[in-house]
């Protein structure tokens, strides 16, 4: 998606090798305009699904899955990191390890929201090593509902989660796919180089 990747090479910053930094229009401010188009999108490459909900996790999967469901005319479900004193009961749970957080939490959503019928796309903002879109697809599958596809804002092609979720059969979508993070330049996959202000 080429309004994402001018973004991301006008606003992003190459925090390492690994880790790309977007506070300025995803991970903290959000670029409300972006996000539409970015739910556009996703409404758009999985039109042919069925797709009856998306399930995200908290908190950056947020604003991108809200826009799709916008798009899509079906209700976001996002996976909650803290039990909270309302989330009590009857709840889909699993692990995750956080890629930049280097901490281990345990994510749930009520099985009231994720159904047997439910053809769910699940969505996040960014897919590394796959952790928290593997969560959100065992969270899916204990609800005996079917992942219909994945949704990723920015994949970094680099790292295996894409290759992890594809080997199981599913379905990956992602807007900005990122081959290298070398020297402080992003290089899309589409081989498109740019040097990060
Ligand atoms: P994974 O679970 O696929 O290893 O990592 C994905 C999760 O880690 C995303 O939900 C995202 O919040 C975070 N993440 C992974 N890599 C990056 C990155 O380069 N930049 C930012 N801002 N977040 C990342």
């Amino acid at each position: 998606m080429k309004l994402l990747e001018s973004k991301i090479c006008l606003e992003g910053k190459v925090l390492s090798e690994n880790v790309l930094k977007v506070d300025s229009f995803l991970n903290h401010q959000i670029d409300p305009a972006l996000m539409n188009e970015i739910g556009k999108e996703f409404a758009a490459r999985f039109s042919d699904e069925g797709i009856t909900k998306i399930v995200t996790i908290e908190s950056s999967g947020i604003a991108p899955a809200v826009m799709a469901g916008l798009h899509m005319n079906v209700p976001v479900v996002f996976a909650r990191k803290r039990k909270s004193l309302t989330l009590i009961d009857d709840l889909l749970s699993a692990t995750v390890h956080s890629f930049t957080k280097n901490e281990t939490n345990e994510v749930s959503i009520s099985k009231k929201y994720v159904c047997e019928n439910d053809q769910v796309l699940i969505i996040d903002d960014f897919l590394a090593n796959g952790q928290a879109a593997l969560a959100l697809v065992e969270m899916v599958e204990k609800a005996n509902a079917k992942v219909a596809g994945i949704g990723i804002v920015i994949e970094k092609s680099f790292q295996d989660g894409a290759k992890k979720l594809k080997e199981l059969g599913l379905r990956v979508e992602s807007l900005a796919r990122i081959a290298s993070l070398s020297n402080g330049e992003v290089q899309f996959i589409n081989e498109t180089v740019k040097e990060l202000v």
